[in-house]
């Protein structure tokens, strides 16, 4: 018998914990089939409303569902990361407890992972039923980091993938703080097969994500995977000592040739304020890189466990 560990993140999901798991057995014949011993990690990202309990409830009747249970809310990327730590398969797979990720797509997976692939990742073609504008700062996000980035970042990329032991154990040897989950699974290479399927709306409950959260998910995606923006700071830095320059020597020019008068203090003001904002954008810059290097060293855990089992 060979275990699959599949990991779902959970928080405040109460009404989604057995329907999920419902809706996974469906695929039970094809586990058998398989020789396949199905292991389900929830993890309860510090959830205010029954998703524990919902959890317990379940174990009662299979002893192969486990619980993580966090301290507080430490975000998805820590309950991904804690739930690969507790999986002891030799195949993991991650999803999401509302449904957005098809278990009938895990038959399709696994055939290509006995073809030899070491991870076999998703990406939904379609955006449908997602508010136009959040559709549209996230196409940016994606066309931005990957003309920054050598880490490809796929547009559509979920974090449904079936991986092998192997794969899985080169993320658990990424220990950092900042856990920008579709961007490590590229990094750490192997060969993916990827799968594509047409967005699904979530079962029950509400997205956790608001477009605030999800703008300073992407900031965090941006300063994780790439220095560009501190590249183009300094870039930014020389071009406007080269337009200093050449300014200073068009006024001093102009002095000499016209005796130009005390004028000018429009345009003065207007090349000072202009500076200035640069200046800050580009100190804001270093800021955000220092902040992610400050919470690096200090070395805190990615999470804190309330409860396992
Ligand atoms: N999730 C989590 N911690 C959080 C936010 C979300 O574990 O702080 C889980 C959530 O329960 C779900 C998955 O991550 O299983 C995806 O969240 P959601 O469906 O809200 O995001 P979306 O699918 O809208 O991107
Ligand atoms: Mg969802």
């Amino acid at each position: 018998m060979r275990t699959l560990s599949v990991i779902v993140p959970c928080y405040n999901e109460e009404e989604n914990v057995r329907y999920f798991y419902d809706e996974l057995m469906k695929n039970a014949d094809f586990f058998a089939g398989k020789d396949l011993v199905c292991e389900i990690i929830y993890v309860d990202d510090g959830s205010s409303d029954g998703t524990a309990e919902a959890v317990r409830t379940l174990a009662k009747e299979d002893p192969h569902v486990h619980l993580v249970s966090f301290s507080r809310n430490f975000g998805k990327e820590a309950g991904l990361y804690a739930g690969m730590k507790k999986s002891t398969g030799e195949f993991v797979v991650t999803m999401d407890v509302d449904l957005q990720d098809p278990p009938s797509l895990l038959p399709e997976m696994f055939k290509y992972i006995e073809e030899g692939y070491d991870s076999v990742a998703t990406r939904r073609v379609s955006r449908k039923g997602e508010p136009p504008i959040r559709s549209f700062f996230a196409r940016r996000f994606y066309r931005l980091i990957n003309r920054m980035s050598k880490t490809e970042i796929v547009d559509g990329a979920r974090d449904y993938r079936l991986m092998t032991r192997q794969f899985v154990n080169a993320i658990l040897e990424m220990p950092e703080y900042n856990r920008f989950t579709k961007g490590i699974f590229s990094w750490v290479g192997y060969e993916t097969k990827w799968l594509e399927f047409e967005n699904i709306e979530r079962a029950k409950g509400e997205t956790k994500w608001s477009f605030w959260k999800l703008f300073i998910y992407a900031i965090d995606g941006i300063v994780a995977f790439t220095t560009a923006p501190l590249a183009i700071a300094s870039f930014m830095g020389v071009l406007f000592c080269v337009l200093a320059f050449i300014l200073i020597i068009v006024t001093i020019v102009r002095k000499l040739v016209f005796g130009d008068p005390t004028s000018g203090w429009p345009s003065l003001v207007c090349i000072i304020s202009l500076i200035s904002g640069v200046q800050l954008f580009c100190l804001g810059i270093i800021g955000q890189y220092l902040s992610k290097t400050y919470m690096e060293v200090k070395k805190r855990p990615i999470y804190l466990i309330r409860e396992e089992f």
